[in-house]
């Protein structure tokens, strides 16, 4: 007699079609084990959103069957919605390494959230979460601390790669990627593995993160009357590593400018993960008490975020006053959607006076994420039954099953997953369930804001606002012919607001009062509608649309 299994599922919340907000939730009966949560940043299409993390409804629904998060690595995209997760459904049990659970817990109390119960595991780790063990593999990426997971399930092993890159050089404290680990797992027998996609459009393999160390090496050499001032993302502490070594040989002190810089910086120091002489580490404030050419300042802002300190410093109102001769290095490739912001950055900094050095030159930046060459080195080695590529946008997931295709996995055996699909791994096939709620949520300062309200502020910022007011006796249903019309944003001529009086005029008939009494929001409602369609017309131009109306009783507050 066989054991009886219970269904085994993969509900994808976020991370597929996109690359940001990685969310997933594998689901084993009644259990629910949750890898990764993260956020995106707002684009131009989300005015004023400070943030964007997953729509939780689906978890929020299936609350009492968390049995835990399991989060690969401390990126904005595997972390920046757990806060928002954990106000919503607090106690969740949450697994990290040392450096991901402490930029986690940092998250949680700036948001005053800090309910969760966070634990620090080590790579070769293995948990139990209900009927799910979870082996964490360590594997190379742009931040320390970084995992592959194998997820033990009654139905057969999960393995999902997480963000990784292979690297047989690495720096500081991490150990060269574990081949064998991964061939021992691929040996075990996979069921279905989850994998990156990232850099699939990318032949070849990523270069190791040690030629950043010696293209920065060769800078300073060749700039030693110079300040030094290098952006780059302040996670990636052995890039940081790599750079306070290469200041200290060179006889420089060393600050850290920006507010992520200093917290990540000071946090990896205290944990032992930034190796250096203390004394030569200095106040941002005070480092311009040192010669120009004996200082060194690590700074955030290599995305040209808009209130980094690499974009304060570049629009001359951050406490580093740029001079004359200092050299900027740029230690980053722009995300893709950055680049003007970053170019505007750059733009302004040379007009302070300083060489900006950025990613043209080569190996001033290496990616965190495996090529093809090496995503196809890690489908070899564990050689799954299933396969569904993940974090990457729609092209590079269809790219990766090709990849994959091509590798020999049953073409029948790979699928591709959008956010709200849950797809169910059957003994001989996966299958698509109904599909869940899911999507995302807009934070805008502390509070959420509505799909709604954004929709009508990009409609604001691209098409202008038209507001009509206008007056209403309620006793005698009579719509006043004097109208105001203010607009901003979009240009009316003279017969437009004959025509949207006409708009008015023709909506109050539509509602037909001969026998019922006069309804403000309606009326607002089918005016708005109308107006918008004629001006739309006339204007090509589609300006949201608000009309006030005037009760006869309200004069007074009016005028
Ligand atoms: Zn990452
Ligand atoms: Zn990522």
């Amino acid at each position: 007699m066989g054991k009886k299994y219970n269904p085994l599922s993969i509900v994808f919340l976020g991370g597929v079609g996109e690359i940001g907000k990685n969310l997933t939730a594998i689901k084993y009966g009644d259990e629910i084990l949750i890898v990764d949560c993260g956020s995106t940043f707002p684009t131009l299409d989300t005015p004023g959103v400070d943030l964007i993390v997953p729509d939780f409804s689906y978890l929020e629904e299936n609350k009492d069957k968390i049995v835990g998060l399991v989060v690969t690595h401390g990126h904005e995209d595997h972390i920046g919605g757990i806060p928002f997760l954990i106000s919503k459904i607090p106690n969740i049990p949450i697994y990290g390494s040392d450096l991901t659970i402490a930029l986690i817990e940092h998250k949680l109390i700036d948001k005053k959230v800090n309910t969760a119960k966070l634990n620090v595991v080590k790579a070769e780790d293995k948990i139990k979460l209900g009927n799910f063990s979870v082996e964490f593999v360590q594997v190379a990426h742009s931040i320390i601390g970084a995992f592959a997971l194998a997820i033990t399930t009654p139905r057969g092993i999960i393995f999902h790669t997480g963000d990784f890159k292979i690297d047989y050089t690495p720096i500081g404290n991490s150990k060269p990627v574990d081949i064998s680990t991964f061939a021992r797992i691929g040996n075990r027998g996979v069921l279905l593995m989850l994998g990156e996609s990232t850099n699939v459009e990318k032949p070849g393999t990523t270069i190791s993160e040690k030629h950043v160390g010696k293209t920065l090496d060769k800078i300073f050499m060749a700039n030693p009357d110079k300040r030094i001032i290098i952006a780059t993302f302040a996670s990636n502490v052995n890039r940081i590593q790599q750079i306070i070594s290469i200041a200290e040989k060179s006889g420089r002190k060393v600050a850290f400018s920006g507010r992520s810089m200093i917290k990540i910086c000071e946090m990896a120091l205290d944990m032992g993960l930034i190796k250096m002489n203390r004394e030569n580490l200095v106040e941002v404030e005070h480092i311009k008490d040192y010669p120009p050419e004996q200082t060194c300042i690590l700074s955030t802002g290599s995305q040209g975020e808009p209130m980094s300190a690499l974009t304060r410093m570049a629009n001359g109102i951050d406490k580093i006053k740029v001079q004359d001769g200092d050299l900027i290095v740029i230690s980053s490739s722009a995300i893709p959607g950055n680049e003007k912001a970053i170019y505007t950055v750059i733009n302004n900094l040379y007009r302070q006076g300083a060489k900006v050095m950025y990613g043209s030159l080569e190996e001033l930046h290496v990616s965190g994420h495996a090529c093809r060459e090496e995503l196809k080195m890690m489908l070899s080695l564990i050689r799954p039954k299933f396969f569904i590529p993940v974090h990457g946008e729609y092209r590079h997931l269809k790219q990766h099953a090709k990849l994959a295709q091509d590798l020999g996995i049953n073409p029948d055996n790979i699928t591709i997953a959008e956010i709200g699909d849950e797809v169910e791994i059957k003994t001989k096939k996966m299958q698509h369930n109904e599909k869940v709620k899911a999507g995302a949520l807009y934070v805008d300062g502390e509070g959420q804001i509505s799909h709604e309200m954004v929709k009508e502020r990009r409609q604001l910022s691209n098409e202008g606002l038209v507001v009509v007011v206008c007056k209403v006796n309620e006793a005698t249903k009579i719509l006043s012919d004097e109208f105001i019309v203010e607009t901003r944003g979009i240009d009316l001529r003279e017969g437009d607001f004959e025509e949207i009086k006409l708009c008015m005029a023709k909506s109050f008939v539509q509602l037909d009062l001969a026998n019922k009494p006069f309804d403000k929001n309606q009326f607002e409602q089918i005016a708005s509608k109308k107006v918008a369609n004629r001006l739309a017309k006339l204007t090509t131009q589609k300006p949201l649309v608000v009309p006030v109306v005037i009760l006869d009783g309200d004069l007074a507050i009016y005028e």
